[in-house]
């Protein structure tokens, strides 16, 4: 076992902070529909980032699930907008994913290019308002009609959907058949029949809209489908697979800063005459929360590797999403507590740093959800 990083692995590493630190350090945000420009995504596509695993033919970097989560990781601590680093995670492991592994050579040589240069933006409509947990409940349907497919019905909850040229969406072909009824999509958003609302109002994440994307007798030409009919479910589950492993590495940067803010803060903040870091119960909080960071780290980086060995990774995987996402929530409160009230008021961005974990046991499968899989494959 070794758990050194390779020469490469270091020297990407540091490009990337370096990149990031000097083109796309983050802006604070002031408001919930100030998001991210299209001038950020394409400093962010010029760092490499918005096409780390795409493949190399296509503009992309061809890197495994570890590169790309180490990747994010780099983007996550050096850039303090949080929110645009998410959208271009969701962007790559959700919706260029399935593309790159499912579209037939002409969709991919028409999108991937896109995809990693940062002129497309694409965004992941799965989420309905009665299918959340539950994505076996879709009512998105599909027709087939000659050589178009028509989609009819609401997608409640899609990152990026605002802004994106293509959305990667997912409705029933077959209501009979179930999981083996869903047909998975890429829809360029320019044709007729799809109506993308405005951004939500939201806790955290800024940076990054969200929309609900309706469906009105959308034509879809049947070359954007991906996979065969019925595959749908399948691929949904493999493009999650990638986002629950890798994107969490960009929460894994946030606490790297987060914990160096701390540990300064602890050592240059005196009250009572002493540095509060040399009050025990500051300082074993700042050890509490590099605890729980190297253990949410190693648990990743093992599930990217079973990944890239084509290896069994979906306990492994639930085990880091669980992790990575809870220590990322309760680090959050912790930094909150070590900054005391400038913690709690916006400027220091600290407050923003916890709004922007919040989400992360939700999205990508519940932490109820992920529990689930992980006590069923332990014989329960
Ligand atoms: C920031 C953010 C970004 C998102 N981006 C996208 C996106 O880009 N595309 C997209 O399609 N969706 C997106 N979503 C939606 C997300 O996928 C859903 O919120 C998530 O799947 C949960 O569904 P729900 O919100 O309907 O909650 P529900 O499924 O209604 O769950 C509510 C609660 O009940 C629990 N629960 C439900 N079923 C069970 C069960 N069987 N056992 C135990 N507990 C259960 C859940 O764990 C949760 O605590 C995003 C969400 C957030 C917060």
């Amino acid at each position: 076992m070794d758990f050194e990083l390779a020469a490469e692995q270091l020297r990407h590493r540091e490009a990337i902070l370096d990149g990031v630190r000097s083109r796309l350090p983050g802006r604070s945000r002031g408001a919930a529909d100030e998001h991210f420009t299209r001038a950020e995504w394409s400093t962010a596509a010029e760092l490499g980032l918005t096409g780390l695993c795409l493949p190399k033919t296509h503009g992309g970097g061809s890197l495994g699930a570890l590169d790309t989560a180490l990747s994010l990781e780099a983007f996550g601590d050096a850039c303090t907008d949080t929110g645009l680093v998410f959208g271009v995670a969701a962007h790559l492991l959700a919706c260029a994913v399935p593309v790159r592994d499912f579209a037939g050579a002409e969709v991919r040589d028409e999108l991937l290019r896109g995809f990693s240069d940062g002129t497309l933006i694409s965004a992941n409509a799965m989420t309905e308002p009665d299918a959340g947990s539950d994505v076996g409940r879709l009512s998105v349907t599909a027709e087939r009609d000659g050589d178009t497919y028509v989609l009819t019905g609401t997608k409640s909850f899609a990152s990026n959907a605002p802004l994106a040229d293509v959305l990667v969406t997912y409705a029933v072909t077959d209501p009979k058949a179930g999981f083996l009824g869903v047909s998975a999509f890429a829809v360029p958003r320019r044709l007729p029949g799809i109506d993308v609302g405005p951004p939500m109002a939201k806790m955290g994440l800024w940076g990054c809209p969200a929309g609900e994307v309706r469906f009105d007798g959308c034509r879809v030409p049947a070359r954007y489908r991906l996979g065969e009919d019925g595959q749908g479910s399948g691929i949904f589950q493999h493009s999650m697979s990638w986002e629950r492993a890798c994107l969490f590495g960009l929460y894994l940067g946030l606490m790297d800063r987060q914990l160096r803010q701390c540990a300064q803060h602890a050592r240059e903040r005196q009250q009572f005459g002493r540095a509060i870091g040399d009050f025990q119960s500051v300082s074993h909080r700042v050890a509490a929360m590099r605890q729980r960071l190297e253990a949410a780290r190693l648990l990743l980086y093992r599930a990217c590797w079973l990944m890239d060995q084509n290896r069994d990774s979906k306990v492994a995987t639930a085990l880091s999403k669980v992790a990575v996402s809870e220590a990322a929530v309760a680090n959050g409160l912790d930094a909150v507590q070590i900054f005391g009230g400038s913690g709690y008021l916006t400027p220091a961005g600290i407050e923003a740093q916890l709004r922007d974990s919040v989400p992360a046991t939700l999205f990508s499968g519940t932490t109820e959800i992920q529990r689930e899989l992980i006590a069923r494959e332990t014989g329960l």
